[in-house]
C-alpha cells in the first residue's frame, strides 16, 4: 500500500540516489568487488550516512551471513545501526495534569510546521492539544503557530513579543492544566544572538516548566531539517548540551537525497528519530520506524530475503 506522505514515497530521491547505482551491484550477490564495495561506500556518503554508519554497513556487507545476499546483508545492518539508538519513548502515560512536549531546532528547520503537525497527529487521536508560543522574538513564527492550532482544532497560547519565554512557558503549562489539556506542545525561539544565549534560554524555559510541573517537560523533540545533512548532527549537538533530547523529528525527508542522515543520526548520537517529515501538509508526520525506513531505501526483492 502507498500512502500519500508514506516513510517509503518521501525516500524516493534518496533511494535513486542510494540504489540507482547500486541495485544491480548489491542485489543477488554473495560477495562484492572492491570496486562494486567502493561505488557503495561512495553512494552511502553521499546519501550523508556519515563515515562511521558507512563503515558499519560495508562491514555488514563483507561479513554478513554466507546465505544473503548482500542487499539483505545491508538491511540488516541498517537494521542493526537504526536499533542501536534507544528507541522512541511513547508519552502515553496519563499522569495528573498536561503531558508537556519542549520543541526545540533552529528558525527553518520546519519547527513550527512540525509543531503543528504533531497537533494534528495528537488531535486525530483524540487527545486535547494546546500550542503555546514561547519564541517570543519572531511575531510570524507566533502567528504562523496560532494558524497551526486553529487548523487543527487546537488551543492556543500565545505571548507578548519581547516577553520572557520562561515565564511564557510557565504560565502555558497553567493554563494547560486550567484548559484539561492532555498535551501542551510549547514551540520555543530557534534563533538568538549567540549558541550560547540559545542553549542557556532552552535550559531556562526547561526548568521554568519543571517547576510548575514536576517531572515536565515529558518529552523534548529536537526538530531538524533533513536537508541539512551533516549540519543537522552539529545542530544536535549543540542543543544536547542545554537540555537532554529524547527525540528527533527529521523534517523534508520527501525533500531530501540525503535522507540517510537517519543512520548518521543513530550510530553518532545515539538519539532515536521519533518522528519524520513527509511533506508540507498537515498529515505529513510520521513516528518513525526502522523497518519501514529499511524497506523504503532497499525494496525487499523476492530472494533477497529478511
Ligand atoms: P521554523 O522556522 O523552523 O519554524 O520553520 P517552518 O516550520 O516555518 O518551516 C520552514 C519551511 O519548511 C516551510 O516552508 C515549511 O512548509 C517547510 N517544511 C517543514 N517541514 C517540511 C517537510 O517535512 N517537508 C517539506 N517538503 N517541507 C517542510
Amino acid at each position: 500500500m502507498s500512502l500519500l506522505g508514506s516513510i517509503r514515497d518521501s525516500l524516493a530521491k534518496t533511494r535513486a540516489g542510494l540504489f540507482g547505482a547500486v541495485a544491480a551491484a548489491v542485489s543477488g550477490k554473495r560477495a562484492l568487488s572492491p570496486d562494486e564495495l567502493a561505488a557503495l561506500e561512495e553512494r552511502l556518503l553521499l546519501a550523508d550516512v556519515g563515515l562511521a554508519a558507512t563503515e558499519r554497513l560495508l562491514a555488514a556487507v563483507r561479513e554478513g551471513p554466507a546465505d544473503q545476499d548482500a542487499a539483505a546483508r545491508l538491511r540488516a545492518g541498517m537494521r542493526a545501526v537504526l536499533d542501536g539508538a534507544p528507541p522512541a519513548r511513547e508519552d502515553g502515560a496519563a499522569a495528573a495534569g498536561p503531558r508537556v512536549w519542549l520543541i526545540a531546532g533552529v528558525n527553518g528547520s520546519g519547527k513550527t510546521t512540525s509543531a503543528g503537525k504533531l497537533s494534528h497527529l495528537l488531535r486525530s487521536a483524540g487527545r486535547a492539544v494546546m500550542l503555546a508560543a514561547a519564541d517570543t522574538y519572531r511575531a510570524a513564527a507566533a502567528e504562523q503557530l496560532r494558524l497551526w492550532a486553529d487548523r487543527t482544532g487546537a488551543d492556543f497560547i500565545g505571548s507578548r513579543p519581547g516577553a520572557d519565554p520562561a515565564g511564557v512557558a510557565f504560565d502555558a503549562v497553567s493554563a494547560a492544566a486550567a484548559r484539561g489539556s492532555d498535551v501542551l506542545l510549547v514551540d520555543t525561539a530557534g534563533r538568538l544572538h549567540t549558541q550560547r544565549h540559545l542553549r542557556d534560554e532552552l535550559a531556562k524555559v526547561r526548568s521554568a516548566i519543571a517547576k510548575r510541573l514536576p517531572g515536565a517537560p515529558h518529552r523534548t523533540l529536537l526538530v531538524l531539517d533533513g536537508t541539512a545533512g551533516q549540519n543537522g548532527l552539529s545542530q544536535a549537538r549543540l542543543f544536547s548540551e542545554a537540555v537532554p533530547i529524547d527525540g528527533i523529528i527529521l523534517t523534508k525527508l520527501d525533500g531530501t537525497a540525503k535522507g540517510g542522515v537517519v543512520l548518521a543520526i543513530a550510530e553518532e548520537l545515539k538519539i532515536p528519530v521519533a518522528y519524520v517529515g513527509t511533506g508540507e501538509g498537515p498529515g505529513d508526520l510520521r513516528p518513525f520506524d526502522a523497518g519501514e525506513f529499511v524497506d523504503g531505501l532497499i525494496p525487499r526483492t523476492a530472494d533477497g530475503g529478511a
